[in-house]
């Protein structure tokens, strides 16, 4: 008999991950043991029988907004950041096909030799046979972030909710809890408000795309082994951020 705590309460989930996740101590850029580590977090919920989504940032590598303040034209800067998502996609679909999940890469930008196209109804038909999903390149378009993409392909996707996977923080909290020690975590917060104290959840114009489509988003500690399942599970610290 399956133990109640480990049912899931979802059928499908949009997991956002950002660039900088997957950097480990270093920095900048891939730490293969990293991604490696996430990709057993995604299994894991995976072999719950809950459809997987992804996003994954690009901030590890290149962020649009770094490269125009130092000069660069912003919507050339921000391609070359979705180009760094797509090597953040590519690192994850390998990490995860090492420990035998099927993943398919799909691109807001075609790029056919090294992923598919982004196609909605194909991309449930992957969701359907038990693919996980990897969205990459953004929404696509430059001025978006891939908090915005997240918010975009879990509305197209019909998810359940959507999973922000944080490192060194747990959810949401009044005041930043790294320079404040009696900063206080939110259970649970409206859209609405998080918006009015600009707390960070993730970008305005993601949040506003989430609450629009009524999809709640969970925040919650990537860096806690075992952490995804165990927020699916209804466990853990988290905050959730609903109607
Ligand atoms: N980006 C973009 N359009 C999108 C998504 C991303 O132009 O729809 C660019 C933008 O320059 C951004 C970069 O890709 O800075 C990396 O994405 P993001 O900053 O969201 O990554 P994260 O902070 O999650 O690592």
């Amino acid at each position: 008999m399956t133990d109640p705590a480990d049912r899931p309460h979802y059928k499908r989930v949009m997991l956002k991950v950002s660039g900088e996740a997957l950097m480990g101590d270093q920095g900048y850029g891939l730490h293969p043991p990293t991604v490696a580590r996430i990709a057993e977090e995604v299994k894991s919920v995976h072999e719950m029988g809950v459809e997987v989504c992804m996003v994954i940032g690009g901030g590890n590598i290149f962020r649009g907004l770094q490269g125009s303040a130092q000069g660069m034209e912003r919507t050339t800067a921000d391609y070359m950041g979705m180009l760094a998502t797509v090597m953040n996609a590519l690192a994850m679909q390998a990490a995860l096909e090492t420990v035998g999940v099927f993943t398919r890469v799909v691109s807001a930008i075609p790029m056919d030799q090294i992923c598919e196209p982004y196609i909605r109804r194909r991309a449930v038909r992957h969701l359907e046979k038990k693919r996980v999903c990897i969205f990459t390149a953004g929404t696509g378009n430059p001025y978006f972030t891939t908090d915005t993409a997240a918010a975009l392909r879990a509305s197209e996707m019909a998810c359940d909710a959507i999973f922000m996977g944080k490192n060194g923080v747990d959810g949401v909290y009044d005041k930043d809890p790294r320079q404040n020690a009696d900063a206080k975590r939110y259970d649970k917060i409206s859209y609405d408000e998080a918006l009015s104290r600009n707390l960070k959840v993730m970008d305005t114009s993601a949040l506003a795309l989430a609450r629009d489509n009524n999809l709640p988003i969970i925040v919650f500690g990537l860096d806690q082994p075992g952490g995804f399942r165990s927020i699916l599970a209804g466990e853990g610290p988290h905050t959730i951020v609903e109607r």
